[in-house]
């Protein structure tokens, strides 16, 4: 007999945005469900309709599109599940694994105060349970409210973890816990229950602060009679201080790191190496289908893992230097246009010229943005010039300019186009720094100076590529002027 393939979910409280850890959990649920050939489910647990809001659910939904995780069948809202949670919770009642409860939130109030001040821990004392047929009978007819109990058996409640192995619970420890409100709304517990047996759900993946929870929820599908399904609880993520995530460590909303300049793939990578690891010796930078494909549930580890921003920051840098460049094009030509540099239209007319300065800007870039600001001095009509680095590297104008009207001379006698070559250029000015006396580091520090106005860019040959012969010799006479400038001032 072959099992069948796994049916997997991911189920937020839609009261906040997509956060890290939800995303984590997304995705490693969504890997499962993609590498073993499984379903993966969406359920909208909202039916905390105080905290639950329709724009928090979008965010979901925009956060895991965002990442590429896509669902299977229909989304689940359960707070459309209530007349099911309210039946499942009748048929323990019927079958006498619940029981009614007309204790008042103040008479539990007032045991668990007198329970504490006696120096010990409060548990429901099973009063109502021990009501007779007629009186229930008799409190119902009057309208008394009550709430539905679950009757914990004796003994203990144990699974064996996916990632924790084995994790037991004696029953004694659990109260008799309320199922239904007296209002008839569903307790947690009960609605992710009854849910995920409809669902036929059959691997529950989840954070860590879930297990608590788990021992409950293992004695209602027992009492349902539903077959249960594997568990799964991922370790916390930490910040680089070692406590848990939260806002203190910045930003902690995916939503926010696709502003950021984060590639959906390096945070999806980023992502899955918190909590899982591939074994052996592995190359960390993957895309999306090597991790389908490496995926597998006994590489989950058990340790917190810790969200680095710096190291999503390097993967992301990873992830741009290695997709393809069409890809990269399309993902900033938009934003070329936004800062104003130029329009889609006319990069992609010079399609070759921007596909080789997008090749020399991202492997020097980490977020996206940071392509954008490089790139700006290839577009503007004249160099800016950054005042520090003028003051380290044309020190001395004078001898720059020199150094600068030999390099205009030089590239002026390479009067075709075809000649445009960084090694036939790189040999060219290393001839005329030998010439002038200088080592070659003399001639291309301020020479860079002059081309881009900063002192970090590509390659000085590449940046001459980009930039065209016309163009090049234009910013050499320009900062020959200025630097003739400098003396007179001086
Ligand atoms: N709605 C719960 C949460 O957001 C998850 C419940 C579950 O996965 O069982 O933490």
């Amino acid at each position: 007999m072959t099992a069948s393939p796994p049916r997997l979910r991911f189920a937020p409280s839609p009261t906040g945005f997509l956060h890290v850890g939800g995303a984590r959990t997304a995705l490693f649920n969504w890997l499962l469900a993609r590498r073993t050939g499984g379903t993966f489910l969406l359920r909208v647990e909202d039916t905390d309709k105080s905290r639950s809001t329709d724009e928090s659910t979008r965010a979901i939904f925009e956060g895991l599109q965002w990442l590429g995780l896509d669902w299977d069948e229909t989304v689940v809202f359960q707070g459309a599940n209530l007349e099911r949670h309210r039946a499942d919770a009748a048929t323990l009642l019927t079958s006498g694994k619940a029981y009614r409860c007309f204790c008042t939130p103040d008479e539990l109030t007032q045991r668990r105060t007198a329970a504490e001040a006696a120096g010990g821990a409060f548990s429901y004392d099973r009063r109502c349970d021990r009501l007779d047929t007629a009186e229930i009978d008799h409190r119902v007819a009057a309208g008394t409210p009550f709430v539905l109990r679950f009757r914990v058996p004796n003994g203990e409640t144990a699974w064996h973890d996916l990632v924790h192995e084995r994790i037991s619970f004696p029953n004694k420890d659990i109260d008799d816990f309320v199922i239904l409100r007296s209002d008839a709304t569903p307790i947690y517990n009960h609605a992710v229950v009854s849910d995920d047996i409809a669902m036929g759900i059959t691997i529950v993946m989840r954070g860590d602060d879930h297990i608590s929870n788990t021992p409950k929820q293992i004695l209602l599908y027992e009492a349902l009679g539903a077959p249960l399904p594997q568990f799964a609880h991922l370790p916390m993520i930490h910040g680089t201080d070692g406590k848990k995530l939260s806002k203190r460590h910045g930003a902690t909303a995916v939503g926010d790191y696709q502003h950021l300049g984060i590639l959906a793939p390096a945070m999806v990578n980023f992502l899955a190496l918190m909590g899982w690891s591939p074994g052996g010796d592995f190359e960390e930078v993957m895309t999306i289908d090597r991790l389908v494909h490496a995926f597998k549930g006994d590489g989950l580890l058990r340790k917190a893992s810790v969200f680095d921003p710096k190291k999503l920051e390097w993967m992301n840098g990873q992830h741009l230097a290695k997709m393809p460049i069409a890809d990269v094009e399309a993902l900033v030509a938009p934003l070329f246009e936004k800062a104003g540099l130029a329009t889609v239209a006319q990069l992609s007319a010079r399609r070759d010229w921007f596909h080789h300065l997008l090749e020399q800007l991202r492997v020097r870039s980490r977020l996206v943005d940071e392509i954008v600001t490089q790139a700006a001095p290839y577009f503007a009509d004249a160099v800016t010039y950054d005042p520090d680095a003028v003051a380290k590297q044309w020190k001395d104008p004078g001898a720059v300019l020199a150094l600068m009207t030999g390099v205009r001379e030089s590239l002026e006698s390479l009067e075709s186009h075809a000649s445009w070559d960084p090694l036939l250029l790189e040999e060219m000015m290393r001839t005329l720094a030998e010439s002038k006396g200088v080592g070659a580091g003399k001639l291309l520090q301020p020479l860079r100076i002059a081309l881009v106005g900063v002192s970090a860019s590509p390659g000085i040959f590449d940046v001459m590529l980009i930039l065209g012969r016309d163009g090049t010799i234009a910013r050499v006479a320009a900062a020959e002027r200025r630097l003739r400038e400098m003396m007179a001032s001086a």
